[in-house]
């Protein structure tokens, strides 16, 4: 179920807006990365940008879900003013660089809360949809299922609470994804329905 509030942009204010873009949040292991790269596939008005981290690959990751960088790296492309927002989390690094100017399809960003306060404060049409897990059962499952030690499990499960709770001060929207394509399929008819 989604449910909008009265003062998300409307779809033609998205639109007009210099750089129209979308935020997608959530608690890490909610599946908002694979929905993410769905939307892109289903929607060809939309182009998801690429981070940069400072976390180390994944053995499941194929390398392509990230630029990952040392810490060094990161804090240059940050001194040069590269990112469009940047945050730590978990005591790695994430930040989206800026986009090529001239792209007039929707931005979509899957980024976690802070970064998600900086693209708000910056850019006022700014959409921001929260994908919230089932249950925190769940969540544990997903996150125990991708491989992360059980201490990461267990950190990022201790932060979830605060996320959500940012999450839904900040959120326009709000899909919870008891399954992957109807979670897909709801997103595409909140973007589709910003009219
Ligand atoms: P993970 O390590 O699980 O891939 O990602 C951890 C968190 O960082 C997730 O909530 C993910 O959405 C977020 N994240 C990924 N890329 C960015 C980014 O460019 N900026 C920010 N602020 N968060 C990001």
């Amino acid at each position: 179920m989604a449910w909008g509030q009265n003062n998300a942009p409307s779809y033609s204010e998205l639109l007009s807006a210099e750089r129209p873009t979308v935020v997608l949040i959530g608690p890490g292991g909610v599946g908002k990365g694979t929905i993410a790269q769905r939307v892109v596939q289903q929607e060809p008005r939309t182009w998801l940008s690429r981070s940069w981290t400072t976390r180390a690959q994944r053995p499941s990751e194929s390398g392509d879900e990230y630029v990952f960088v040392d810490r060094a790296t990161f804090e240059q492309a940050i001194e040069n003013d590269r990112f469009l927002e940047w945050a730590e989390f978990h005591g790695n690094l994430y930040g989206t660089p800026r986009p090529e100017p001239g792209d007039d399809r929707i931005l979509l960003l899957e980024i976690e809360v802070q970064g998600a306060e900086q693209v708000v404060r910056a850019d006022r049409d700014a959409v921001v949809i929260l994908i919230e897990p089932p249950s925190m059962e769940e969540l544990r499952e997903r996150l125990e299922g991708r491989g992360d030690t059980p201490e990461h499990v267990a950190t990022r499960l201790g932060s979830t609470a605060h996320e959500l709770a940012i999450g839904r001060e900040l959120a326009h929207y709000r899909v919870v994804n008891h399954e992957i394509d109807a979670a897909v399929d709801e997103i595409l008819s909140i973007l589709r329905g910003l009219r």
